[in-house]
């Protein structure tokens, strides 16, 4: 049998279309404010800062896009985010990553105000997060809750594995399943008998940046599985998971692309209205 598609590009627009509806209610001077910091000339970021705007306009949220160039200094980085920390127009900053070798992206992360932090990326609200407490949620792993969710099933007591352990992907979504009751366990490089592992995972989410890495025979028969994998092959994208083998295993799975991808910018707006007051730490499930 084959795993049912969870359509990731569909329910980005379900959330979209929600937040946007959300905003054309709000009056003039209500309407919330992203601040996008973009240092440097990596082109794959000039691609998501591009995405980040488009989808501010589409929701009617403003965007402003603050962009230095490579040879910006960590202080002058500093600056500008203690100006967008103290700016009433600004209710979510963003710094793009990665940033310039020179720049220590640790400090400038815990520089951002931690209830201006779009991305969840915050000490103090990667601190909540693991303590169940409610916060703002890293957009890929919001996302992917809100994909789990969509499926209907009950996570509670499930056996979930996870493939990475990127401070992103691998160890919010942790600790988001594990507030949802699911037995995690985290899987990484150093991982000894990956296959045995993720062969036990009710929901198996995989975050490694390899293209095809996890097999049908890695996987438990009825899994829910998340492909987390932006990876280029031939010009072509490809996941971390090789679907044409997982599916064949898999209840649910989700496609690369049109899976996990949409839900990320969905989610970075969810944030930054979440951040502006009007909703609460919400999935758009
Ligand atoms: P990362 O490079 O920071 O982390 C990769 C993780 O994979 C590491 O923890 C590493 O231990 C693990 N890993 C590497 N080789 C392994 C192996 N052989 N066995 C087991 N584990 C192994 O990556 P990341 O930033 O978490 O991103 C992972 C992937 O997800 C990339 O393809 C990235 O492009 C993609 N991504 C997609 C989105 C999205 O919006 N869809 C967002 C973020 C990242």
């Amino acid at each position: 049998m084959s795993a049912l598609i969870i359509d990731g590009k569909k329910i980005a627009a379900g959330v979209t279309e929600r937040l946007k509806n959300l905003v054309s209610n709000l009056p003039a001077g209500e309407i919330p404010g992203l601040a996008v910091v973009h240092v440097g000339d990596d082109p794959a970021s000039a691609v998501y800062v591009r995405q980040k705007e488009r989808a501010s306009r589409e929701i009617g949220i403003r965007s402003y896009v603050h962009k230095l160039p490579e040879s910006a200094t960590q202080d002058e980085l500093l600056r500008l985010i203690d100006k967008l920390n103290k700016s009433a127009e600004i209710d979510g900053i963003l710094v793009q990553l990665p940033l310039p070798g020179s720049i220590d992206a640790e400090k400038v992360i815990a520089a951002v105000l931690p209830e201006k932090d779009a991305d969840g990326f915050h000490p103090a609200n990667v601190g909540k997060l693991w303590m169940g407490d409610e916060t703002v949620e890293p957009c890929t792993p919001k996302g992917i809750m809100a994909l789990l969710d969509s499926t209907g099933v009950d996570m509670s007591g499930m056996e979930a594995v996870v493939i990475g352990r990127s401070n992103i992907v691998g160890k919010p979504i942790s600790a988001m399943l594990l507030s949802r009751h699911c037995s995690v366990t985290i899987c990484h490089s150093r991982t000894k008998n990956l296959p045995e592992v993720s062969r036990r995972a009710d929901i198996l989410v995989a975050a490694i940046g390899k293209p095809n890495f996890v097999t049908g025979g890695m996987i438990k028969s009825r899994a829910i599985v998340i492909d987390v994998g932006i990876n280029r092959v031939n010009g072509k994208l490809a996941g971390d998971v090789e679907f044409e083998t997982a599916s064949r295993k898999a209840s649910w799975i989700t496609p690369v692309p049109g899976g996990v991808g949409p839900m990320t910018i969905a989610m970075l707006m969810s944030n930054t209205i979440q951040l502006a007051g009007l909703i609460h730490s919400e999935r758009g499930e």
